[in-house]
């Protein structure tokens, strides 16, 4: 996604402050290090917060790529990564999103999923509300019979600081259609919570 240069402007300052107080703790930043520190690194804050105004017409493309099915089983892609932040910290997370529908009668691209995660993901919001958007556009957006979506997060402000919970891990799932049946959801939650087979 092309970069927001009012955005990109916006994220230079702050690094610059940001240096500035790095400079505070007793670093050289004027070591050749940093030189161009604060344009690069808001480039990187920048690939983790996607543009809200892109994102909804690429979620639109994304999803009207479908084809016509006859297939009414259970469509699942399993351990797909994507990048995010929480917006209390404003700190990465990386996320292993699991995501399941049951179609009417259009199915995805299985690299469509994968990418509707990566999409969304990028920004600064909850990982409860990236799991409910999802199952929701899954279901809604794509007309399916229902939807499931399962995320792993590892927050790093939760491994990195404070405690050093290395192995925080947030869990959060959630259904909607015949998922919500009690049997489609567990075959779902035992499906992607299963380490990947030997065929892999
Ligand atoms: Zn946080």
């Amino acid at each position: 996604m092309e970069p927001n240069p009012k955005a990109l402007a916006l994220f230079t300052e702050g690094y610059e402050k940001i240096l500035a107080g790095i400079n505070e703790l007793g670093y050289d930043t004027k070591d050749a290090n940093f030189v161009e520190t604060a344009a690069r690194a808001a480039k990187g804050f920048h690939e983790l917060v996607n543009d809200q105004n892109k994102v909804k017409g690429e979620v639109d493309e994304l999803l009207a790529k479908c084809f016509p099915a006859k297939f009414r089983e259970m469509v699942i892609s399993k351990h797909n990564t994507a990048f995010g932040m929480c917006p209390h910290h404003l700190l990465p997370v990386v996320y292993q999103v699991s995501m399941a529908y049951i179609p009417t009668d259009r199915v995805l691209g299985l690299s469509k999923l994968s990418r509707l995660a990566r999409l969304i993901a990028r920004g600064p919001r909850l990982q409860e509300d990236l799991t409910h958007e999802l199952a929701e556009m899954l279901h809604t957006n794509l007309e399916s019979q229902g939807s499931a979506v399962y995320v792993e997060g590892l927050h790093m402000c939760m491994a990195a600081r404070g405690v050093g919970a290395h192995e925080a891990r947030l869990v959060t799932s959630a259904v909607r259609g015949v998922f919500l049946e009690l049997a489609t959801r567990q075959e779902f939650i035992k499906l992607v919570t299963t380490p990947h087979g030997t065929v892999m």
